[in-house]
């Protein structure tokens, strides 16, 4: 099974992606952890990769492909995989949808999770990381033993500055605009599957697993037009 996961911050996309990992002994492509993983290698197209970052540029969607084909070609995601963070734009999964035509493979679902922004900044704006260990708490749906204090390491938590409530409106509303045509990118290729995910991660998980079982394609036309 091959998976695209898509979602807002908030959407509960690690923790699905997880799941989905476990439960279907699926490899989980990142490529933000390719493009790490690349600089830390040290190989020539990493070099290529650290040249943009040090300058603080965008990583050109040509090179992050090519990272991708690497490791589609690689034994780990023979068995399936689900690719999180790529494509973003239309202009990507065009890139990406040519370079998986070349493998002679196919993406079987599109996932989209999603949440509703009351929802996504209860989730976010709870959050806090410990200033030392970077462990990360929620002030009700995971509170540390001790208020603002890490229980790993005693250190004291903070709130990122974009966890806060402006600051994830704002990335929400970036994300929204930057995804809403590769929504419709993909509910025209008939592989979106949208999933409710306002609710707590086993439940959305649940109806995730069911859905991916009966390879039922769930598609609801018009659904993002709410939000357009
Ligand atoms: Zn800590």
């Amino acid at each position: 099974m091959r998976i695209i996961l898509l979602g807002p911050p908030g959407a509960g996309k690690g923790t699905q992606a997880k799941l989905l990992k476990d439960n279907f002994k699926l490899s989980h492509i990142s490529t933000g952890d390719l493009l790490r993983k690349a600089v830390a290698d040290n190989m020539t197209i990493g070099k290529t990769v650290k040249g943009y970052m040090d300058k603080g540029d965008l990583v050109p969607d040509s090179l992050v492909v090519e990272l991708l084909k690497e490791k589609l070609a690689s034994k780990d995601t023979n068995g399936g995989f689900i690719l999180d963070g790529f494509p973003r734009n239309v202009s990507q999964a065009e890139i990406l949808d040519k370079a998986f035509k070349e493998k002679n493979l196919n993406i079987d679902y599109v996932i989209y999770l999603k949440a509703d922004e009351p929802v996504i900044i209860q989730r976010l704006s709870g959050r806090r990381v410990c200033s030392k260990c970077q462990a990360n708490f929620h002030v009700t749906n995971m509170p540390p033993k001790k208020k603002g204090i890490c229980d790993n390491c005693g250190s004291s938590l903070y709130q990122r500055t974009d966890d806060q409530e402006e600051a994830i409106r704002n990335r929400l509303k970036v994300y929204l605009k930057e995804t809403a045509s590769l929504i419709g990118y993909y509910l025209n290729q008939k592989k979106l599957v949208e999933m409710d995910a306002n609710f707590e991660a086993p439940v959305v998980f649940d109806k995730l697993k069911n859905v991916l079982s009966n390879s039922t394609k769930i598609s609801l036309p018009g659904a993002f037009k709410e939000r357009a």
